[in-house]
């Protein structure tokens, strides 16, 4: 079976990792020469660290490590703790994409994967074989995975989203020399005319080097992330003004879109197959999707090696059982807090409020919002994240939130 892989991010390096590992035909293409880097806050969390560990791949030794951290809403603030839970540590780290993705895309090269460079135009179908245009040539494949991101040209091409019903965020981050008392992430809800909800995070990468950003929410108008630089600067101002962060010289910025909450995406079809950011699987509530992008491509590749092309619909329920729940809890999150920024704001202000005051509401949001829920065990806060997604899930079903147009 040949296979093509667009994009060797994350999702499509471990897609052909495993591929290539259980003797198929992997083709990895991606437009740019590795290595290169990607906008991200550069954290791999302890979901996203247990399936690499499960993988065998190794990230090196003395990694910074990135656990508790602060989560602060006009004036409040609660501490976030981090603890291990079913199969994960209670840290993630923090890596640059540019390393973390070359790892990746290196070892699947080494498991057998071939590397092309260029752009993947677009894909169709033509009698039982899969066209791809990869820069100015066509190429036949039996099975196509799209790994190409929150842009998705596979995904565009074999009409697998609609644009006008996905789930868009943008986020900015600056790399900065500095130094912080604690990492932290901070709501940030309506205060000003930039586009919002949103957050704002600074996380010590451990070399004196500060990732300092922000995120926002703009559902399917792209226009509204207009003011994402404007936001971040005041962000940084703030945290400078209230002696949060020490600061030291100038900035690398980079941006980029995220694609959440599975929403208005097929994730297969055809012979076709979406993982991580194509898939449209970040996280709708803080923006994570490394993890989902290595839980999708371990999905994707266990599908594919046993149905080939005709693993759609295995792959739709796989992806709909790991993700939907949680992923339309937080579809109807953003939607709150995109059309009623009041209610949103007062949700949050009740919750970081009770979190500064009970260790257990606080731990119980930090399981909730990384979801982990289905991955903590027993622990301080296990409890309340599961009510949590249970009643989202519910509120999600009775207002018709869907996670995706085909389930
Ligand atoms: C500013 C920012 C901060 C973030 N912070 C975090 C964080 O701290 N932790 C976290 O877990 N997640 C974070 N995310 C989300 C995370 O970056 C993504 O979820 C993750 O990169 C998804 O991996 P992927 O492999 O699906 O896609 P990508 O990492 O986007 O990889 C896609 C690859 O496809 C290639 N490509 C694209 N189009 C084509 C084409 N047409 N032809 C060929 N190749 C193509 C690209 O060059 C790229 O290499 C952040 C995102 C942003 C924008």
């Amino acid at each position: 079976m040949r296979i093509l892989i667009a994009g060797a991010g994350p999702a499509g390096s471990l897609t052909g990792i495993l591929l290539a590992r259980g003797g198929h035909d992997v083709v990895l293409v991606d437009r740019a020469e590795f290595p290169r880097d990607k906008a991200c806050g550069d954290v791999i969390g302890p979901l996203a660290l247990a399936v690499l560990d499960r993988v065998g791949v190794e990230l090196g030794a003395n990694r910074h490590r990135i656990g508790s951290m602060w989560l602060g809403f006009e004036g409040r603030e609660m501490l976030m703790p981090a603890r291990p839970g079913l199969g994960h540590r209670g840290f993630g780290l923090t890596i640059r994409r540019r390393d973390f993705d070359d790892i990746l895309y290196r070892q699947a090269l080494s498991e057998g994967a071939l590397s092309r460079a260029g752009v993947v135009s677009g894909v169709e179908r033509r009698g039982d074989r899969l066209v791809a245009r990869i820069g100015d040539q066509s190429d036949e494949f039996d099975v196509v995975v799209g790994a190409d991101g929150a842009n998705s040209s596979v995904a565009r091409s074999m009409n697998m989203t609609d644009p006008g019903r996905i789930l868009l965020g943008f986020a900015l981050r600056r790399h900065i020399r500095g130094s912080t008392k604690a990492d932290r992430v901070d709501l940030l809800l309506g205060n000003g005319p930039t586009a919002t909800p949103g957050y704002g995070w600074v996380f010590d990468q451990g070399d004196d080097q500060l990732n300092l950003g922000i995120g926002i929410g703009v559902g399917s108008d792209r226009s509204r992330a207009k003011g994402a630089r404007e936001l971040l600067d005041r962000y940084q101002q703030d945290l400078v003004d209230r002696d949060i962060v020490n600061l030291d010289g100038a900035y690398q910025e980079m941006g980029g879109w995220l694609k959440m909450g599975l929403v208005g995406t097929r994730a297969a079809g055809d012979g076709v197959y979406l993982v991580g950011d194509a898939a449209g699987l970040v996280n709708p509530f803080q923006g994570e999707g490394i993890a989902a992008a290595l839980v999708s491509a371990w999905l994707c590749a266990s599908v594919i090696d046993r149905f080939g092309a005709e693993g759609a619909h295995a792959y739709r329920s796989a992806i709909h059982e790991h993700f939907g729940g949680f992923l339309s809890t937080g579809y109807l999150a953003q939607s709150i807090a995109l059309g009623h920024p009041k209610v949103a704001d007062l949700a949050m202000r009740s919750l970081v409020g009770a979190g500064s005051r009970s260790e257990r509401i606080a731990s119980a949001w930090g399981i909730f919002w990384n979801d982990l829920t289905q991955y903590s065990g027993p622990q301080t806060g296990s409890f309340g994240a599961w009510l949590a997604l249970t009643v989202g899930k519910r509120l999600a079903g009775a207002t018709r939130a869907r996670a995706s147009w085909d389930d």
